[in-house]
């Protein structure tokens, strides 16, 4: 009955669907048993955006002709702190992928225990290819309308696929420029201009972090095992130097033209060069194998090298029943989810039941938004906290994390499960505070 309606109030959507499903799934026991859930309709509430701005952006290219995009910014929920979440630019962004990003952005803020309610948006406009000046004229007009719908204390957004140091630059020198306003209403700023130290390394390092918290409770370790990776952005690139930091080899990265395979693992100085070509030269990951000599296997994603850990850091729906199928047959022993649902549900169950350990996207990527809320305290008390507070802060924060998992899988399904417990705890925080507010 709910998914029929689900459905038939949001058409055409499968992103919004698979992750609305999910979280449906595991709190639906919880919503049974409990009539002041029932009674505030908590669940048909909590899956429909608070609002959708959707907006032309309108700009010139280097060649004068004048271009055309579509932007949106979901706000989702803000029943808990104002509207918190990423900006993505990428040719398929759509409102589909930006419904199910802000749902997942509601729940995953909650877990963090800081006060943000979830958001995202973005534009269909597609970086690839443009030049330094076209992205900064598309920051510029995009955030024109943006910043009539933000605000520190409303919505602040931040980057996400295709929205990096760079962009943001623009976007927050706009919004000064149009308000006369130097305020923390973007986070992953430049350090200059109000950014945190430790916020680009943050969802990457978090993950690792989370990944350690579910090691550790088992009495295991990273030291002298194995991890494969996608992407190579900065989720990617950040996961890999924890990972080497802490002894396990990073053995795989990637981008949208294939994936290079290094065996003696991404460290050093090599790591040091793929930052440098993806974050500053935005060249393709094959000039890694170029250089070190290594395996480059051009349209293929990593997932059928045999390893320990796996982490998605890529995208949506980048690990689907076949790659889930190998590696079950390899004997991943877990599987942290770096990006934003990079596993199809199918692929989700088939592991499960392969009897790999799952760490989902909401609790082990929730890093990112964790320390731009620490961006948003340090902005609010105009103050500047050095690495080692920001990082000891993290690794509590995903401790946290872990443990409120633990609490309430066990709680409701008397087993450990990640992902329900994640969903579940994420839920409980923001439906109570709808509960409390009324109809
Ligand atoms: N885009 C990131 C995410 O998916 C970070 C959002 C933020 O920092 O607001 O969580």
């Amino acid at each position: 009955m709910f998914y029929a309606r689900l459905i038939r109030r949001n058409p055409a959507e499968p992103n919004f669907h698979q992750a609305v499903h999910e979280v449906v799934e595991s709190v639906m026991p919880l919503v049974y048993d409990s009539k002041k859930y029932r009674d505030a309709s908590i669940l048909e509430r909590m899956t429909e955006p608070d609002r959708i701005i959707t907006f032309r952006v309108t700009w010139m290219d280097d060649a004068g002709n004048v271009r055309a995009n579509r932007a949106w910014r979901v706000q989702f929920n803000n029943s808990i702190g104002p509207y918190k979440g990423g900006l993505r630019f990428h040719k398929d962004v759509d409102l589909d992928t930006l419904k199910f990003l802000g749902f997942e952005q509601t729940f995953k803020n909650s877990l963090t225990g800081l006060p943000m309610g979830g958001a995202k948006g973005g534009s269909n406009f597609n970086p690839k290819g443009k030049t330094d000046a076209e992205v900064m004229r598309f920051c510029h007009a995009m955030m024109t309308e943006l910043q009539r719908h933000i605000g520190e204390d409303t919505d602040v957004p931040a980057g996400d696929i295709g929205v990096g140091g760079r962009e943001l630059g623009y976007l927050f020198g706009q919004y000064k420029r149009l308000n006369n306003r130097f305020a923390g209403v973007l986070t992953g700023k430049g350090l200059s201009f109000g950014g945190s130290v430790g916020r680009k390394e943050a969802t990457g390092h978090g993950a690792v972090y989370f990944l350690r918290e579910i090691l550790q409770h088992r009495g295991e370790g990273l030291e002298g095992k194995s991890a494969i990776i996608s992407g190579s952005g900065n989720v990617a690139l950040y996961a890999i130097e924890k990972l080497e930091e802490l002894g396990c080899k990073a053995l795989t990265a990637s981008d949208s033209s294939g994936f290079i395979f290094d065996p003696d693992g991404i460290s050093g100085e090599k790591l040091e060069f793929l930052k440098d070509l993806k974050e500053v030269r935005r060249g393709r990951i094959h000039e890694y194998a170029d250089k070190f000599g290594c395996e480059f296997h051009p349209g293929k994603r990593p997932w059928a090298v045999k390893a320990d850990y796996a982490l998605p850091c890529a995208t949506q729906n980048e690990v689907d029943e076949a790659d889930a199928k190998v590696m079950v047959a390899n004997g991943l022993h877990v599987l942290i989810e770096g990006a934003n649902m990079p596993t199809t549900a199918d692929g989700v169950t088939t592991l499960q039941q392969g009897g790999v350990i799952f760490g989902p996207a909401k609790a082990a990527n929730a890093g990112g938004v964790a320390v731009s809320g620490l961006e948003q305290s340090q902005n609010a008390l105009r103050i500047a906290w050095s690495h080692e507070v920001v990082d000891t802060r993290l690794k509590g924060i995903m401790a946290g994390i872990h443990q409120k998992c633990l609490r309430h899988s066990l709680e409701v399904h008397g087993t450990i499960d990640y992902i329900k417990g994640a969903n579940i705890a994420g839920f409980v925080k923001v439906a109570d505070a709808m509960v409390a507010y009324g109809a």
